[in-house]
């Protein structure tokens, strides 16, 4: 089934926008089936499961770290990820550039913007977007490449619009702006059901799990 859903996702994915195979809960050999099937990138939101995952599919595939970062697992992180799609404070940002440097990387990231401002969720508000950019984009071990939103969860994904919408006007005005060390380049939203909106709204990496792997099983968590 997986091989299926990826080559269906991947032959109707508009040209030059990102498939990220979403894998929380996901044995690794269920992401290995991904990655043969031509899945690029692995989103992880846990540390110690990418860590697991990756002993069976090491770089076959680019790995992006999804989730809340807390700051005791940024040293292991920046060693496996390629990229960070959630970063939201200052104090997350500072630990990343302090390991990147121990280690000689510079790790790229995309800032989370909290499009819903719910304040249980992760990401910066949209107002103070602009200001988070200008301050991680200070450090020398980080490159900011792009926005991400998750957006409030609906069952009609057509509610899902306003939030792409306005995530797409700060990533609009901050490629504007041209700052100094920044490249917005990467707009990053977009679930199993609400990616086809988020392609028409200017997505261009999707995040999907359920869509290749199936329902999630959170007994079966690690
Ligand atoms: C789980 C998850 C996804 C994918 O969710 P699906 O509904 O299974 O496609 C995307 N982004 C993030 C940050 C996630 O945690």
């Amino acid at each position: 089934m997986i091989k299926q859903n990826v080559a269906r996702i991947l032959s109707e994915l508009p040209s030059g926008v990102q498939l990220v195979a979403a894998a929380k809960t996901r044995q690794p050999e269920e992401i290995l089936e991904a990655v043969e099937a031509g899945v690029k990138i692995i989103g992880e939101n846990y540390v110690q499961e990418a860590e697991r995952a990756y002993e069976v599919v090491r770089n076959r595939a680019e790995w992006h770290f999804i989730g809340h970062l807390q700051k005791n697992k940024v040293k292991k992180a920046v060693r496996l990820f390629d990229m960070i799609e959630s970063v939201d404070s200052i104090e997350i940002a500072k630990e990343i550039d302090k390991r990147c440097a121990q280690i000689g990387k510079v790790m790229p990231v995309l800032i989370e913007i909290n499009s819903g401002r719910e304040k249980q969720k992760a990401g910066v508000f949209p107002e103070n977007a602009e200001q988070l950019v200008k301050e991680v984009s200070a450090f020398p071990n980080i490159r900011v490449t792009g926005l991400m939103t998750m957006g409030p969860r609906f069952g009609n994904p057509e509610d899902s619009r306003p939030y792409f919408v306005e995530t797409r006007k700060i990533f609009d005005r901050m490629k504007k702006l041209n700052l100094p060390d920044v490249e917005m380049k990467y707009l990053s939203m977009g679930m199993t059901n609400s990616y086809k909106i988020a392609l028409e709204e200017g997505a261009n990496i999707v995040r999907i799990g359920s869509k290749i792997f199936g329902e999630r099983d959170y007994s079966k968590t690690t």
